[in-house]
């Protein structure tokens, strides 16, 4: 029997030779691929631009750097997330502040992001969790209120829309991973997309060290000399390779039938679930149109007189891979030093105790999910 994991990426021969071609060429980094991955995603995201960086973490620092964060700035953020969606705060010294989640999509509460908010609150870190778009009509209007900038952590998000609009439509810039977990895979990689220049100018400085060879920036004083460029602000190397690039273009044009596939496997998922008491499928906010990174479950384990490392290990003999999103990230011990006290977020917290992501990606064979299915429904039946 096959080992399936709870997520992997779906690599065809196509991709290799996307790939292939690079190596035989004469860019292997900032190239001409990496232009042509931004235009491809930035239309995807429709926004005006993409700036490619190395990795999704990298996306959120360079999104908190261009937001302006510093010392004494407060960012909000929710706890049901990867660390780095605040660690990102931290980099730039601010200091994250955790609001709670809804009971139902598990996304960011727009109202103890209102409660949360001071006068130190600069941004809101939107997390789409799972791939379905955090309320961000609501999560505009704070924002505007309280002249915040909006960064929606779309890591889970691409190709998710909010009310027909792409996720990246209300925020001012949103940040994607291109881990292989993700929706497209480039090993290492990550985009930031904005409708704002003078972000983007901020952005694409960021990646490279704070460089630019931009003539109109550098003046006249030094345009005979060929070999000159300066170092504006201190940025760091976040950048992609063309190798990365050529795989993400190649995996881009491919989005729509993994989309597809993972919205079939969703509804299967659904479908199995739905009618399980003692078990709570994930709830869609209307006009969501969720991108699925993740199909999380909430079990009551006590109800089948079970937990969750026993149901761990019981699905593991099966050969069958589950994860958990997430450890709330205050609860991590680095954390823990910096003085965040758990019970800060009950909802997350109690969430947490339940929910078991199953396998989740496009290459799952029907016969896949009719495993995970019969699995599931043997262990806790
Ligand atoms: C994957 C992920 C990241 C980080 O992306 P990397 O490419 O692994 O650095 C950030 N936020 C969320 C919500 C993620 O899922």
């Amino acid at each position: 029997m096959e080992f399936i994991p709870y997520a992997r990426q779906t690599v065809d021969e196509d991709d290799i030779k996307a790939v292939v071609e690079v190596l035989r060429g004469v860019y292997l980094t900032t190239g001409p691929k990496i232009a042509e991955f931004e235009i491809e995603l930035a239309k995807v995201c429709r926004q005006k631009h993409a700036v490619a960086v190395s990795n999704g973490t990298a996306a959120l620092h360079a999104a908190c750097y261009a937001a302006g964060i510093g010392e004494c700035d407060e960012v909000i953020v929710s706890p049901m997330t990867f660390a780095a969606s605040a660690n990102c705060v931290l980099y730039c010294g601010g200091t994250p502040v955790f609001a709670d989640i809804l009971p139902d999509t598990y996304n960011i509460d727009p109202q103890d992001v209102r409660a949360k908010i001071t006068p130190k609150t600069k941004a809101i870190i939107a997390v789409h969790f799972t791939g379905q778009p955090c309320d961000m009509y609501e999560l505009r209007t704070i924002a505007d209120e309280h002249r915040l900038v909006l960064i929606g952590d779309a890591a889970h998000a691409l190709g998710a829309e909010f009310r027909g609009v792409p996720v990246a439509g209300l925020a001012d810039m949103s940040t994607y991973s291109f881990h292989p977990v993700k929706h497209i895979a480039m090993g290492e990689g990550g985009a930031v997309v904005t409708d704002k220049d003078a972000f983007a100018e901020k952005l694409r400085l960021f990646r490279s060290h704070g460089i630019t060879r931009d003539e109109i920036r550098l003046g006249t004083v030094h345009a005979h000399e060929p070999w000159w460029y300066e170092q504006l602000e201190l940025g760091y190397n976040y950048r992609l390779t063309d190798i990365q690039a050529a795989l993400g273009y190649s995996q881009l044009q491919k989005l729509d039938s993994f989309l597809k596939r993972r919205r079939e496997i969703a509804s299967f998922y659904d479908e199995a679930f739905g009618s399980l008491d003692g078990v709570k499928i994930p709830s869609q906010m209307p006009g969501c149109n969720s991108a699925w990174h993740l199909y999380v479950l909430q079990i009551d384990f006590q109800k089948f007189k079970t937990n969750r490392t026993d149901f761990f290990s019981r699905m593991r003999d099966r050969q069958i891979g589950l994860q958990v999103h997430y450890i709330p990230v205050y609860w991590h011990p680095y954390y823990q030093a910096l003085g965040y006290k758990k019970g800060l977020c009950p909802i997350a917290e109690g969430i947490y105790e339940n929910i078991v992501s199953l396998p989740m990606y496009p290459a799952l064979s029907q016969d896949d999910l009719s495993r995970v299915v019969e699995a599931i429904k043997e262990i806790l039946g």
